[in-house]
This record gives structure tokens, C-alpha cells and sequence, in this order.
């Protein structure tokens, strides 16, 4: 089995800008949004079984799913968000691990905001935390993504607080200063982890 770090932080915290440092250090990173956007896309099974459940209503004329439907209709019926997750969580996780298991570099990493929140850190051997404060987390995060101060605040408050993250955490990189600042902190971890790889892989042979 190949050595799988788990990569998570906040909305904002820079987990993408830490994946990229790692891609381009020749780590394959899966990446749990990504995955739970392609198990609804025309013709995957799930996509099937949510119209199946819901309705029509939730396909668009392509047959694409309806996001906009979609979340407006969790948004009023909180039953229905259980209801979703029931379906499309089993398919993310079985996508996420054959992912993990095609990945061919020294170590594997799959990211997401919610790795403790959805267990998927129990399908990783350790994991990193990237860390910010909840100030930068908004700037950062309304810059990039053009959303009010509201809509973001809502998706913290929303996700695991910080200080439990901390508690669950295998390492933390604290990610308050430059992006160079980030990746000087981020080269020993990789060294780190290179090596926690290869000895995983000397116990099996
Ligand atoms: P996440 O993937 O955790 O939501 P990102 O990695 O996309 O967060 O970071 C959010 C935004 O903040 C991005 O535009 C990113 O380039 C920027 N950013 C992240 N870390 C830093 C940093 N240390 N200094 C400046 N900008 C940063």
C-alpha cells in the first residue's frame, strides 16, 4: 500500500496553494471536491440515483445536475441535504480510493475541507493541517472566490472549528505569511514525508 497523506485546512487556508507545492515536487494529489463534482456528471450512476430520488427537477435540459436547484432545495428542507449526502458520499469515497490506488509518485496526498468531518483521514496514514486565522481566511478567501464577507462566513462556521483541527492534526504548517514562507515550511515536511513512505514500503517487502 502507498503512503497517503491527508491534506486539510479551512476554506481559504491555503490548501490548494500547499497541494500545488507538492504537485509540483512530483506528488500526485487527489482532490476530494474534484472527485465529488465528477461522480454527478452526465451518465455516472449517482447522478442517475439522485433523479431517481428527488426528480426530474434536479436535472437541467442537458441532464446535467441543477446545482442551483439542488442547493436551494437543501437549504429549505434540511432532511434533504442527509438525504444527498447518503447517495453521493458512498460514490465519493469508492472514486476517491481507486484514485488513491492508481496514483503511481512516492506518496500520495488527498485533499479536502472536510477530511475529519467525513472520515476520510481514516483513509490516510497522517495528516497535515494547514492553519490560518479566521481574519485571513476571509480576506483570502473573498479575493479569490469574489464572494461577500456572509457566504463566507457561513462556510466557516459551517465546517469543524480550528481549534479541533488542531487537536486532530498529525502536523500543522501555520500559513499566515508569505506563500515563499508557506513552501520553506513545507519542504522538511516533504523530506518528512518521503521517508515515512519508503519505510512503509520496506515493512511490506
Ligand atoms: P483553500 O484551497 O484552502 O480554500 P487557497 O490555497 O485557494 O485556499 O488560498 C486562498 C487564496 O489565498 C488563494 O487565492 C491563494 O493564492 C491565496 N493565498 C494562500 N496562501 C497565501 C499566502 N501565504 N500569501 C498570500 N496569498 C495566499
Amino acid at each position: 500500500m502507498r503512503f497517503i497523506l491527508g491534506l486539510t485546512g479551512g476554506i481559504g487556508s491555503g490548501k490548494s496553494a500547499a497541494s500545488e507545492w507538492f504537485e509540483q515536487q512530483g506528488i500526485e494529489v487527489v482532490d476530494a471536491d474534484i472527485v465529488s463534482r465528477q461522480i454527478v456528471e452526465i451518465g455516472q450512476p449517482a447522478l442517475a440515483k439522485i433523479a431517481q430520488t428527488f426528480g426530474d427537477w434536479c436535472l437541467l435540459e442537458d441532464g446535467s445536475l441543477n446545482r442551483r436547484a439542488m442547493r436551494e432545495h437543501i437549504f429549505s428542507q434540511p432532511d434533504a441535504r442527509q438525504d444527498l449526502e447518503a447517495i453521493t458520499h458512498p460514490f465519493i469515497r469508492s472514486e476517491i480510493i481507486r484514485q488513491l490506488n492508481a496514483a503511481t509518485s512516492p506518496y500520495v496526498i488527498l485533499v479536502s475541507p472536510l477530511l475529519f468531518e467525513t472520515n476520510q483521514h481514516r483513509l490516510a496514514q497522517h495528516s497535515l493541517l494547514i492553519d490560518t486565522t479566521p481574519e485571513l481566511q476571509l480576506q483570502r478567501a473573498m479575493t479569490r472566490d469574489h464572494q461577500k464577507a456572509d457566504q463566507i462566513k457561513n462556510i466557516i462556521s459551517a465546517q469543524m472549528p480550528r481549534e479541533e483541527k488542531l487537536q486532530l492534526a498529525n502536523d500543522v504548517v501555520l500559513n499566515t505569511g508569505s506563500l515563499e514562507q508557506l513552501y520553506t515550511q513545507l519542504k522538511p515536511l516533504h523530506q518528512h514525508y518521503l521517508s515515512m513512505a519508503t519505510a512503509v514500503q520496506t515493512e511490506q517487502a
